[in-house]
């Protein structure tokens, strides 16, 4: 499916999906296997864009690729907020220092209307990441009234995600091997 580039409105939710897919490529985590700088990196970055409807991401430059790793470990620390007023305080942090008045575009036609809080339409790819994640991000906070976005808490997984209220893990998968763990060192515990 194709979304006009940093929609917002219907699709808050796929935006803040967006910033936690490009954190996972371009921010270090446990389980993140891709290395920094190298091919497979950019080709995954491109590929995950490309999933939210982001068709130029195949033109990324080198300046490009490290204005966006920039702007990604920038927002870490909205992950790493231990609770909703330090996840507000860390993007209303990150909104004064870099987003601009909010704006209507509609792409000149190419897309619906749409926010965006970047300088203009041709802002750089590291400025349009950071603005339209907080814009996303804050978003979702009120909406939900919580944290939104975490790392998963298994220790081996660690993976940049969207708060969505379905408990302190990036999916099933990593919330059922956290919970036969935790059963398991029960066990031992109860024999030993
Ligand atoms: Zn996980």
């Amino acid at each position: 499916m194709e979304r006009p580039k940093g929609f917002l409105g219907g699709s808050v939710h796929d935006a803040a999906l967006r910033t936690a897919d490009v954190l996972a490529v371009l921010t270090p985590w446990p389980g993140n296997t891709l290395a920094p700088g190298t091919p497979e990196e950019r080709s995954r970055l491109i590929e995950v864009l490309r999933d939210y409807g982001e068709s130029e991401a195949a033109c990324l430059s080198p300046a490009d690729l490290t204005d966006l790793r920039r702007s990604a470990a920038r927002l870490r620390p909205v992950f790493a907020a231990a609770d909703a007023v330090a996840a507000a305080d860390q993007i209303n942090a990150l909104l004064a220092e870099r987003a601009h008045p909010p704006r209507l575009t509609a792409h000149g036609n190419a897309s619906g209307w749409h926010l965006h809080v970047d300088s203009s339409d041709d802002a750089p790819w590291g400025e349009w990441f950071l603005t339209s994640s907080c814009l996303a991000l804050a978003v979702l906070m009120a909406e939900r009234q919580a944290p939104p976005a975490a790392f998963c808490a298994s220790p081996s997984c660690g993976r940049p995600f969207v708060n969505i209220g379905r408990g302190p893990y990036c999916s099933p998968a990593c919330g059922t091997r956290e919970r036969v763990a935790a059963h398991r060192a029960a066990g031992g515990a109860v024999k030993g």
